[in-house]
């Protein structure tokens, strides 16, 4: 294939509610959607590390910044074989893990589209049924966050999330575990710990979590492997985990027992793949996390959630959980926690085009 356009689009979507974690309050859905053309076939990719640089180092600018300078350039109108290649042709360019799966993700999306093979079976994907769970933003008050778990779990979702930060720890968590003794229950930290909090974080042992996401520092995999040695509860490393050989080192380190997968961290689909298999070799489960993509994006989340090695439910965004609108149709929906893979979400123009920012077109 040879690409003869991307659009850069940047897509800003007024969100139903405010979205409160450690990193500060959200209030708008920013993207970058890639639209790529090629011998008359038009496909999309997305990536979205939020608007300001407070998850990683990229943000909607640096993202625009970086297609349209370095990544664009170093793509169009030359012959590429796939994914990949591509990521070979890109590698030159240090980081910038969003940026590059937002083209990433488009490129599988082109070849789902023009060999006709749903995106789940491309990726390699054994079960198109994807049990989701829920993220629950830190809320003003207990009576808050017991009343909204309730409602997701009469929803039926498979398991629940709730975001834990110095002082709001392990009362948060005992409120919620005596009110609900048997959910699978979830907490991510997003890095507000340091290892001198060993006793506090051992201290959520008694509470049977699944697991705890990201305690420590989102550059670190060594402390993170010293406070494993120490808590009974499996760590998931998140924010630290940005390529294989992140991956492969952590395990090395006993780092974590669960790896969150996010795709736009790692750089796209294929890294997904080979950090899964990297996690499978060492009998440590994955699971796909979540950056509230629009449509577009949940679709390559649903996609890597299918393969085997992804065993915990995953952060997939239904179109009405945040987005007063998404651009995909039809609308991502699940039954019961469950959504299915093989449904074939198209992107809505109108509805792109209602919600784009800005747009920068390159060509070769
Ligand atoms: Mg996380």
């Amino acid at each position: 294939m040879k690409l003869d356009r991307i659009d850069i689009i940047h897509t800003a979507i007024p969100l139903n509610q405010t979205f409160r974690t450690s990193f500060g309050a959200i209030t708008e859905q920013h993207s970058i959607i890639a639209k790529i053309y090629s011998d008359g076939a038009v496909a999309y990719g997305e990536a979205c590390p939020f608007y300001a640089p407070v998850y990683s180092y990229e943000c909607i600018s640096t993202m625009k910044a970086m297609i349209a300078e370095f990544i664009a350039p170093s793509v169009l109108g030359r012959e590429l074989s796939g994914p990949a290649e591509y990521l070979k042709m890109v590698d030159s360019i240090k980081g910038h893990n969003h940026a590059k799966a937002t083209i990433e993700t488009a490129l599988w999306d082109l070849e789902s589209k023009t060999r006709e093979i749903p995106l789940w079976k491309l990726v390699g994907g054994t079960n198109p049924r994807v049990d989701i769970g829920v993220s629950i933003g830190i809320q003003p008050t207990a009576d808050d966050l017991l009343s909204k778990i309730q409602s997701y779990l009469d929803e039926g979702y498979r398991r629940i999330k709730v975001k834990i930060e110095p002082g709001k720890d392990l009362e948060t968590v005992e409120t919620v575990r005596s009110r609900f003794p048997d959910i699978t229950l979830m907490v991510d930290a997003n890095s507000s710990y340091t290892l001198d909090d060993v006793e506090l974080l051992s201290g959520l042992d008694q509470y049977n979590l699944l697991m705890i996401e990201q305690p420590l520092s989102e550059d670190d995999i060594v402390d993170h492997s010293q406070l494993q040695s120490r808590i009974k509860t499996p760590i998931c490393l998140d924010e630290s985990i940005h390529s294989v050989e992140d991956a492969r080192k952590a395990v090395h380190l006993g780092s974590c027992r669960i790896v969150n997968v996010k795709y736009g961290r790692v750089g796209g689909i294929l890294n997904s793949i080979r950090i899964h298999d990297v996690c499978r070799s060492a009998d440590i489960g994955c699971w796909a996390g979540g950056m509230i993509e629009t449509g577009i994006g949940q679709r390559f989340k649903l996609a890597i959630s299918t393969l085997e090695n992804f065993v915990y439910a995953a952060d997939i965004e239904t179109s009405d959980r945040f987005l007063v609108e998404d651009i995909v149709t039809p609308s991502i929906a699940h039954a019961n926690g469950f959504l299915d893979a093989d449904t074939d979400y198209q992107v809505d123009e109108a509805k792109l085009n209602r919600y784009t920012s800005d747009i920068v077109i390159c060509r070769p």
